[in-house]
């Protein structure tokens, strides 16, 4: 019986006020049916939002990502958030390697995998995103895209002080509407497992899919073997959806539980 985590990303919406209210409500509309045990919810506001979320969050059980971080500790770095910070602040999870960072900001696979090890050191879990663009996945290229991208960041062993989550992102579903078919997403989890075995990682490192999720389509992602949740940008800005996605998990979970009982 697997549990659910759903991740999400607001990039760079909402105000530290807007994201405050945005927390208030949420804990106040889960209270009393939500088990983060069986769903896990994480929230990756913009950097400036993670403290004060932090203390309005503490106790209800939603954790805080950030969206990004630098490299090094402390030092003259002008503008660079550490992991460190970003930890002090409240922050227990980082995405890493997001096509958008990929794309605007220059990342590469190396960067990428430094991050992750910094992430690591400072005991940030990092959230790594993989997927191909559409010109790659037009050209057969999907499979030798993802294998270059894990094995730039899975090099080693995994052990239990190396927390990981893997997000498969296609960068044509991202924030497209369009949505990656469900038998492509299984088939690639189902790649990036044994990628995991590979390196002998905890089963604990949880697959989640990316790319236009909304509280529609999230349980046929979440009925796949090798998927155990999701990570979410646009339908995340909504409360609305953020509680429906939940209940669609917490309801994806029992029937899970109700197979594994039949
Ligand atoms: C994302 O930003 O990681 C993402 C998947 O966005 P969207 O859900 O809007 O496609």
């Amino acid at each position: 019986m697997k549990s659910s985590l759903l991740i999400a990303n607001w990039k760079m919406y909402k105000t530290v006020e807007e994201s405050a209210s945005f927390a208030r409500l949420l804990t106040e509309r889960l209270r009393g049916w939500w088990n983060p045990e069986e769903v896990g919810l994480v929230v990756a506001p913009t950097a400036v939002a993670i403290f004060k979320l932090a203390q309005s969050l503490a106790d209800g059980g939603v954790q805080l990502a950030a969206q990004n971080m630098d490299l090094g500790t402390e030092g003259a770095f002008t503008g660079a958030l550490s992991a460190y910070l970003l930890h002090e602040a409240g922050a227990r999870l980082v995405i890493l390697g997001h096509s958008e960072r990929r794309r605007y900001f220059a990342e590469t696979d190396a960067l990428v995998a430094e991050k992750v090890e910094a992430a690591w050191h400072a005991g940030l879990t990092p959230v790594v995103c993989i997927g191909e663009t559409e010109s790659e996945r037009d050209r057969g290229e999907t499979q030798t895209v993802l294998d270059r991208q894990l094995a730039a960041i899975l090099k080693k062993p995994l052990g239990s002080s190396h927390p990981l989550i893997i997000a498969y992102e296609p960068v044509w579903a991202i924030g497209t509407g369009r949505v990656a078919q469900n038998q492509d997403v299984g088939q690639l989890a189902h790649l990036i497992r044994r990628w995991l075995d590979q390196v002998q990682a905890p089963a604990a490192v949880p697959i989640l899919y990316g790319g236009s999720v909304n509280p529609e389509n999230l349980a046929g992602f979440l009925s796949l073997d090798d998927v155990d949740g999701a990570l979410i940008g646009g339908a995340s800005l909504s409360l609305d959806h953020v509680v429906s996605m939940v209940k669609v998990a917490m309801g994806a979970r029992q029937t899970d539980t109700s197979i594994a009982k039949g």
